[in-house]
């Protein structure tokens, strides 16, 4: 079968598509053609649907109430915590606590595991291709205590120099944090060998899931990782709602993120005493229209066949990949071997920035820019990429499309040289 073969998707992507109404909308006048996935994913109608449902039918807060709609809502946001515990395979739901999205993850487990166990003199160990906010706590962090942030480097196609591994976990190392899927490269980190690496001397891992999640089936008791966060608006869920998942061993042992309610058991002037895990790390009335409308994601994307659907995807990447090599000026960034449906390339003598609005008067949305991984532009030499990011619900049409206008780009934004 060839690799630039357009009709081999068993997929049904034009029945897909119709569950995602702003796919008909136009941009310019044009159709259209969404590739800003790793940005942000569409929503399906269910799940817009279910944050209408929840505020015109049974809005209450939680937990408290004794009343109908109180119940109501509560039932509803204690399912969520089961979806995700089935979703990721958690042990228990007591390992799910519900967040802001990745970024606040991320910032809670440095903030509560990295402050107790950190210190001075000791390493906290990231990757080259982080996102920065897989940085940027840490980085808060070590300066905090006097600890060392420790970088595994990646090679010039993107793919992290695993060799280096063994010299870079020393005794000194603390935890491990490590992003899933390059949100600029598309590059699937070998998470699984970083964390027996890791776990052979005792090291607990924090995966990035933010890309992850939605272009693989996540079993992070498989993975063995420590902790794994995931945003909800990149898996077709809503923005401001993501999940933490953590060890209950290591959850139980770290100290609150914020005060509030919900999180306490009981309080006092003198001393408060904190609710169990989840609990603990969830102070104040938490999003519950978008936790509800995350599990109706969570129900969409368990229903689909995921196998199909990634296949899909993963043939529109090859597909991308080969026609857009094939342009004379395009220089594809990011080759790894293991990689999921993100497509960044720049071009010679052309500025992403004026690319991408090129492309956006042809109704094509693309990301421009260092896609907040600026370790990685600096690595690669380059000021920014134009990346293209794929989902189950784009076609090989739009693929062409976005094809043929990077040639016409390049025709139209090449400087004239005397
Ligand atoms: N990690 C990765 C790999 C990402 O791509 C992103 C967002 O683009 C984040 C973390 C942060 O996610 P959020 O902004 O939803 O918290």
């Amino acid at each position: 079968m060839s690799t630039t073969d357009k009709n081999i998707s068993v997929f049904d992507v034009a029945q897909v598509r119709k569950d995602f109404p702003i796919l008909l909308e136009k941009a310019h006048g044009k159709p259209l053609i969404y590739f800003d996935n790793a940005a942000t994913s569409q929503k399906p109608q269910v799940v817009i649907d279910a944050i209408s449902n929840y505020y015109s039918h049974y809005n209450a807060n939680i937990h408290r109430g004794v009343h109908f709609l109180s119940q109501k809502a509560s039932n509803a946001f204690d399912d969520v915590r089961f979806k995700v515990k089935h979703f990721l395979n958690s042990r228990s739901e007591r390992e799910i606590i519900f967040v802001r999205g990745t970024t606040e993850a991320i910032n809670l487990v440095a903030s509560t595991y990295g402050r107790k166990n950190v210190h001075a003199g000791d390493e906290v160990l990231i990757t080259a291709m982080e996102h920065h906010s897989n940085i940027v706590p840490w980085q808060l962090l070590c300066e905090e205590k006097g600890a060392k942030l420790k970088v595994i480097p990646m090679n010039d196609s993107g793919e992290l120099m695993m060799e280096e591994l063994e010299f870079l976990i020393t005794d000194k190392t603390k935890i491990i944090s490590v992003v899933h899927t390059s949100n600029s490269l598309g590059t699937i980190n070998p998470v699984k060998e970083i964390i027996v690496k890791a776990h052979a001397k005792g090291i607990p891992v924090f995966v990035d899931g933010a890309q992850s999640t939605v272009h693989s089936v996540i079993d992070v008791q498989e993975l063995d990782c420590d902790f794994f966060a995931f945003s909800g608006h990149k898996m077709l869920g809503p923005t401001g709602i993501g999940c933490l998942y953590g060890k209950a061993e290591l959850l139980e042992q770290m100290p609150p993120y914020m005060g509030g309610g919900e999180m306490i058991s009981a309080v006092s002037f003198e001393k408060t005493t904190f609710n169990e895990v989840p609990f603990k790390f969830e102070a104040g009335t938490p999003n519950i229209a978008d936790v509800i409308a995350l599990g109706v994601a969570i129900d969409y994307l368990m229903q689909m066949d995921r196998t199909e659907a990634l296949a899909h995807e993963h043939e529109l990447l090859k597909y991308a990949m080969h026609h857009l090599s094939k342009i004379e000026g395009v220089r594809l960034i990011g080759t790894a071997l293991n990689k999921a449906s993100v497509v960044s390339f720049v071009l010679k003598e052309i500025n992403a920035f004026d690319a991408g609005m090129y492309l956006d008067t042809k109704g094509i949305a693309v990301r421009t820019g260092h896609h907040c991984t600026e370790p990685i532009m600096t690595r690669l030499n380059i000021p920014g990429t134009i990346r293209a990011s794929f989902l189950f619900y784009n076609t090989f049409e739009e693929v062409d499309a976005l094809v043929d206008h990077v040639a016409k780009a390049i025709a139209f934004l090449k400087p004239q040289h005397a």
